[in-house]
């Protein structure tokens, strides 16, 4: 069997990693930093943990079954943390009005419209047409805001529906359901799974190469996983034409705030509450961390979210102005002032992409890489882990029907 170079040792590379060496491939990972992990680490204070990215990941079949191999337990969400929360005048588990809900009743009975979002269809066209504006933008916009960080008047319906009509090399499987329904997380944190992934690997005979910026070498047979800016740059020379296609991918700034409090100050039990614009508040959401998964604490833990499309400076801000916003967003959401105990900040420049109608063109027309390379990254069609899980074993399994 060849070796199979991978770059970069993210989520995606480490889970590529893992099925070539499940198929019996020899695997070496490059990595431009000394840690493995990429975007995803959790960091361990008196307080409790803090996750710099991802906090959980949306359970599947396969994620089990990678999880069970590598001998990394997962904990589902616990029960109070199911209940999730839109800011509306207040946080309202329901956020639609009386006449919301009869707008979005009557549209869904009737049928009237096509529910197929159209090509190159925004969230929020998509919204008005088929569910109402009030749906829209105390429901949808929020919730899609929270989890893409995008512009609603620029977000890709097809492509967040998973409807775009996207080239052939470009197709990834739908996750199959897992035993546990949502989302889940190893009990020390996401870092867990990235160190599970990394023993198991270093056990199979995978080399790591850290603090190397990988250059693609003529012929090499490279899995890239890698950022769409970071795959742009390493494929510039060897695969000019993708790579400039790449380069016009949008990458949004996000900034991450998790504040540690007495545990009295846990005042609303559930996953977290979401923003609509109008409401007032800078920051996209806060997680309610402690509320989500068992053993969080000590101490209450909430990550405030800031940044994104609609917010490209947040990420520029300084310790103090977070510290002094985030206590303003906390009185008025909760009415109440909290002394903390202890705040993270993790600022990510350029972190994720823009799911928005123009990526939507860019992967309609993307080049086909050449055939000694594949692509596995958030950027392709997929942003969450549980899909980059299933193109990652897409790919691999595409190696090995070539080779
Ligand atoms: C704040 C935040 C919250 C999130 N929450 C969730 C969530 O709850 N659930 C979810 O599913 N997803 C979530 N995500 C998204 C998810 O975390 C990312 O999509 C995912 O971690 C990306 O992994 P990756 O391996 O593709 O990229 P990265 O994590 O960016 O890894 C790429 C790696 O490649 C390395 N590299 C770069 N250039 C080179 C080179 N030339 N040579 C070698 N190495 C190189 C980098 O150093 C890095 O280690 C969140 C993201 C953010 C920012």
């Amino acid at each position: 069997m060849p070796t199979i170079n991978v770059v970069g040792a993210g989520f995606s590379g480490l889970t590529t990693a893992y099925f070539l060496t499940k198929r019996g491939f020899k695997v070496r990972i490059f990595e431009k930093t000394n840690r493995a992990g990429g975007l995803i680490c959790t960091i361990r204070s008196a307080h409790g943990l803090v996750e710099t990215a991802a906090n959980g990941l949306l359970n599947s079949a396969r994620l089990e079954a990678m999880c069970a191999d590598i001998g990394v337990p997962l904990l589902p969400t616990r029960r109070d943390g199911r209940k999730r929360f839109i800011f509306r005048g207040r946080p309202r588990q329901l956020s639609l009005t009386t006449s919301d809900m009869t707008t979005l009743a009557f549209r869904l009975a009737t049928q009237a419209i096509s529910f197929h979002p159209r090509q190159f269809e925004t969230i929020t066209a998509w919204g008005n047409r088929v569910i109402g504006s009030g749906a829209t933008n105390y429901l949808l916009a929020p919730a899609l805001g929270g989890i893409y960080a995008g512009d609603p008047k620029r977000l890709s319906a097809s492509l967040i529906f998973g409807r775009a009509a996207l080239p052939n090399h470009l197709k990834t499987n739908r996750p199959a359901r897992g035993r546990v329904r949502g989302t889940v997380a190893p009990p020390n944190g996401m870092q867990q799974l990235i160190d599970g992934l990394c023993v198991y690997l270093k056990n199979a005979g995978v080399e790591f190469v850290f603090n190397y910026e990988a250059r693609l070498e003529p012929n090499e047979a490279a899995v890239v996983c890698l950022s769409a800016r970071a795959a742009a740059e390493f494929l510039s020379d060897a695969v000019p034409e993708l790579s400039q296609a790449l380069r016009g991918i949008e990458m949004l700034s996000l900034a991450t705030v998790t504040c540690f409090y007495p545990p009295e100050a846990a005042r609303l039990k559930g996953f977290g509450c979401l923003f609509p614009r109008d409401q007032g508040f800078r920051s996209r959401g806060v997680l309610f961390n402690d509320c989500i998964f068992e053993g969080r604490g000590p101490a209450h833990s909430e990550t405030w979210i800031f940044g994104g499309a609609l917010d490209p400076e947040a990420v520029n801000l300084g310790d103090d102005e977070f510290a002094q916003l985030i206590a303003s967003e906390r009185e008025k959401f909760y009415g109440k002032h909290d002394d903390g105990l202890d705040f993270r900040i993790t600022r990510w420049p350029n972190a994720l992409p823009h799911y928005s109608i123009e990526l939507e063109r860019i992967l309609t027309m993307l080049p086909a890489p050449p055939s000694n390379i594949a692509l596995v990254g958030n950027y392709l069609g997929r942003i969450g882990l549980a899909k980059i899980l299933e193109r990652a074993a897409l790919v691999v399994n595409e190696i090995g029907l070539k080779l």
